[in-house]
């Protein structure tokens, strides 16, 4: 049985005091999940999430992380930075980086590696762009990704890594993918996975959906065979909407 997991993805929101305040909110609201409850925040929060959320059930995570362990890299954080201020998560690949920041595979790859070389849960974001989708190239698109993201990821490292679907054209757009579209694709994700690894590997493996996911679907999203929890962005900075994702995923 794979544990579920939801995790937030605030994005470039939120102040130190304003990430106390809506982490306080959700406490009590998720306290009684059955499943991981996680919340990535943007770096200059994340001493303030960690603290807030010392002592109760949900995890902290982080929304990127450079692969160097240290160096002439201005602007960018380790991860041993994030170990040191208390992150146990971080997202990686997140379309947003793809598209504006220049992410490649080979990049979320190297970013993977650090990350499970310090001991972080990472989230491995993929899924294709409309213009992807229209030409009938989702699975080819998501099993590209996923491949070169694992390259050289052996068996046992790669059962900790989670992968989210995240179609792009569903992101931030209200366009939430359709349950057995979502699930159809998070199958194929698992085959892949098998491909690489072996069936009990596959299946032991976490895999997400993400894209609109609110408080209004997340219930039927959830129930499809292939999707053990969500990524969350816009409906993760309202803590009544985000509990009632807990919820759903908490059966
Ligand atoms: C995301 O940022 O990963 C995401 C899924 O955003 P939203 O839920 O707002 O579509």
């Amino acid at each position: 049985m794979r544990k579920y997991v939801i995790a937030g993805n605030w994005k470039m929101n939120n102040t130190p005091a304003q990430t106390r305040a809506l982490i306080e909110e959700m406490k009590p609201l998720v306290a009684d999940a059955k499943c991981d409850v996680v919340i990535c925040a943007p770096y200059v929060d994340l001493a303030a999430a960690v603290e807030a959320a010392e002592g109760s059930n949900i995890a902290i995570g982080a929304e990127n992380l450079h692969w160097a362990e240290k160096g002439a890299f201005t602007g960018e954080i380790s991860a041993e930075m994030l170990k040191a201020v208390g992150v146990k998560y971080v997202i990686i690949g997140h379309s947003e980086r793809r598209q504006y920041f220049g992410e490649t595979d080979l990049t979320v790859n190297a970013r993977l590696k650090a990350a499970l070389a310090a001991g972080l849960i990472p989230i491995v974001c993929v899924g294709e762009t409309l213009e992807e989708r229209e030409l009938g190239i989702t699975v080819e698109t998501v099993a590209r990704q996923t491949k070169i993201a694992l390259k050289d990821i052996d068996a046992a490292a790669a059962k900790g890594v989670i992968i989210a679907y995240e179609p792009v054209w569903a992101i931030g757009t209200g366009k939430v993918a359709t349950d057995d579209q979502a699930n159809e694709v998070n199958g194929a994700i698992r085959g892949v996975l098998a491909d690489i690894y072996d069936k009990a590997t596959a299946d032991e493996m976490v895999i997400q959906y993400g894209g609109s996911m609110n408080a209004g679907n997340a219930a039927g999203l959830l129930a499809k065979e292939h999707i053990d929890g969500g990524l969350i962005g816009g409906a993760s900075l309202k803590a009544q909407d985000f509990a009632v994702i807990v919820k759903a995923a908490s059966k």
